[in-house]
């Protein structure tokens, strides 16, 4: 089962750009940026009450983020869900007919292990089930 919504993710194209938007958007500051190599993404995280806002910007050209702001232009790129136990959770939306991106959950940005799962199966949003690191 899933659990509160953990963060939303926001393909921008500038990140130091949008990082100071959503800073005087939220009245806060961001609390961490990160590199995740591995998707080829820059993250800036900003916390909104007991949610986050994910800032994306692409850091290579084959990056999904890239693609994603070719499409669509920037927006709201992701959901991501919070799980307990995130094996358990992908076995079950697999069985329940959902496209999982990946066989195994894979290390994300701000301390998390995550999924995602492909928009076609969900009504065309990319859904991120996270769970936190212990
Ligand atoms: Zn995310």
């Amino acid at each position: 089962m899933t659990n509160n919504i953990e963060h939303i993710g926001i393909a921008v194209k500038d990140l130091e750009a949008a990082k100071s938007i959503y800073e005087k958007l939220l009245g806060t500051v961001c609390y961490k940026v990160e590199a995740v190599e591995s998707e080829g993404v820059a993250t800036a995280f900003l916390k909104s009450g007991v949610n986050k806002i994910e800032l994306l910007e692409a850091s290579i050209l084959e990056s999904p983020i890239a693609k994603f702001i070719d499409k669509r232009g920037e927006g709201i790129h992701h959901i991501a869900f919070e799980v307990d136990d995130i094996e358990s959770e992908m076995a079950r939306l697999a069985a329940e007919g959902f496209t999982i991106l990946s066989d195994k959950p894979k290390k994300g940005a701000d301390n998390k292990l995550v999924c995602f799962v492909h928009p076609k199966s969900v009504n065309g949003v990319l859904i991120e089930l996270c769970q936190e690191i212990k």
